[in-house]
């Protein structure tokens, strides 16, 4: 099973992403955070990459495309990928059904995580996560157990995306409303494109689908 989880950014398509590609044993492929480690490694694509990602831009078709191509080639999970913050525009949209149609594959589902905008400032801007082992938080909604310690590794250090902050997700509200919502209706007209309500709880959102999945 090979699916797509659209929405825009802090509609929960990360954490959704993860419950399901454990769920159905599924490779999870974000270009996000194949990027943020591009970044991090200092490599060619991560210093083409940086400035873009923090304005809050895509980065270009050509450079995200052969970098997803190489995973889905390097892929051996029989049960199938999910991926998660990809595609983004209309030309990665076109490029992906290339991808699997030489390996003879296609795409099952694409979900759509639907969220309410206003609340996506106040979601992003309170996120962080564990610098060890990348658990992530919520200041307000998901803060850790204990103050100041990470509940799965005992970390102490906790990181922000530099992304996260109000003026870079307006421009990256912009960047989905602008590019990537245009690509909804390539998947509604030609496949079974369904909606899921984003603002629900975690786990409901988890539930409701999984049980569209079947
Ligand atoms: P994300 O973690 O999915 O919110 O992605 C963080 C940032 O990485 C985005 O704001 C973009 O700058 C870049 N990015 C991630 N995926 C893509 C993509 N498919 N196309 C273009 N840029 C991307």
């Amino acid at each position: 099973m090979n699916l797509i989880l659209l929405g825009p950014p802090g509609a929960g398509k990360g954490t959704q992403a993860d419950m399901l590609a454990t769920f159905f044993g599924l490779t999870k492929l974000s270009t996000g955070d194949m990027l943020r480690a591009e970044v991090k490694t200092g490599s060619a694509l991560g210093a083409k990459a940086r400035g873009i990602m923090e304005s809050g831009q895509l980065v270009p078709d050509d450079l995200i495309i052969e970098m997803i191509a190489s995973c889905i080639d390097d892929n051996k999970n029989r049960h199938g990928i999910i991926l998660d913050g990809f595609p983004r525009t209309m030309g990665q949209a076109e490029a992906l059904d290339e991808m699997l149609g030489k390996r003879g594959l296609e795409i099952d589902h694409v979900i759509q995580l639907v969220v309410n905008e206003d609340e996506i400032v106040e979601r992003l801007s309170g996120r962080f996560s564990c610098s060890s082992c990348e658990k992530g938080y919520h200041e307000t909604f998901a803060p850790p157990k204990r103050k100041g310690v990470c509940d799965k590794c005992g970390g102490t250090s906790f990181s922000r995306r530099t992304d996260d902050k109000p003026s870079t997700v307006r421009a990256r509200l912009a960047a989905y409303n602008e590019q990537t919502a245009l690509i909804l209706p390539y998947y509604s007209e030609a496949r079974s494109l369904v909606k899921v309500d984003g603002m629900a709880e975690m786990d409901k959102v988890f539930n409701n689908i999984k049980n569209l999945l079947g």
